[in-house]
């Protein structure tokens, strides 16, 4: 995959992370694949009534494309197959909620036209999750889905061990996490109030390093739950939408001065 002559048709399992009208009745489709990372398409007559697209062309969906690739512009979208209609998330607005949530912070952090296996395979993991757990999931999957997302990017350094000492957290040991940055530590050394214990950051990074599943049945542990949000917001340079839907007053204000 990937290396399609312009003009080629090509399929690619993706999941779709948002959508725009375009013209009269065609919209802009935006995906994420593992193979060419964040991408987007045409979807001719996908607005018409009986749209071959039907729903397959709805955010957080994981679908089968068929795609007409065009050098330098948009791709067409050709066909769209649903591959798993996650029932279950689209009934239920909590599940959905976190869906949109994982989707839209999986693919801000993804690149462009370069592979992003981790990143994908994340959110596919995520969604398949979100749908198939017997309530939806809490805080604790959520930060463990965002502290993996964050180190796949390559973005988060261990919150456990001092970013400037070098020292390992104490549990009961006051601890800070930058919420720009992400950089962990002792308060006085990374220059940020004493936010949390070292207890968080423990928490945090086990919650990074075991499998998105076992995260399920975690407790949340005490904390800035919203700090790790704040430092994908800071790195994408704007706000995550669907976090309004989460949280219903946010914790951590993005500023002005985020890059
Ligand atoms: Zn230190």
């Amino acid at each position: 995959m990937g290396g399609a002559p312009r003009g080629a048709t090509e399929s690619v399992e993706a999941v779709v992370i948002a959508r725009q009208d375009h013209g009269e009745a065609d919209r802009v489709v935006r995906w994420l694949c593992a193979e060419r990372g964040r991408g987007a398409g045409i979807a001719r007559g996908a607005r018409r009534a009986n749209s071959r697209f039907g729903a397959a062309l709805e955010p957080t969906q994981h679908v089968r494309l068929l795609l007409r690739r065009r050098g330098g512009g948009l791709d067409v979208i050709e066909d769209a197959e649903l591959l798993d209609p996650h029932t279950r998330t689209r009934d239920d607005l909590d599940r959905l909620a976190l869906a949109a949530h994982a989707t839209e912070l999986i693919a801000g952090l993804a690149r462009e036209e370069q592979p992003e296996p981790r990143l994908f395979g994340l959110l596919q993991t995520a969604l398949l999750l979100i749908d198939a757990s017997s309530a939806a999931p809490g805080d604790a999957m959520r930060l463990g889905l965002e502290a993996k997302a964050l180190t796949f990017a390559g973005l988060l350094a261990p919150l456990d061990r001092c970013a400037r000492c070098g020292e390992a957290a104490e549990l009961g040991r006051a601890w800070a996490v930058h919420p720009h940055t992400g950089a962990a530590g002792h308060p006085g050394c990374v220059g940020s109030d004493g936010e949390c214990t070292g207890a968080f950051a423990l928490a945090l990074e086990g919650a990074r390093r075991r499998p998105l599943r076992e995260t399920l049945d975690l407790p949340a542990p005490e904390g800035p739950h919203w700090v790790l949000c704040g430092v994908i917001e800071a790195h994408i340079g704007r706000a995550l939408r669907a976090r309004s839907m989460l949280a219903p007053t946010p914790i951590v204000q993005p500023t002005a001065a985020i890059r």
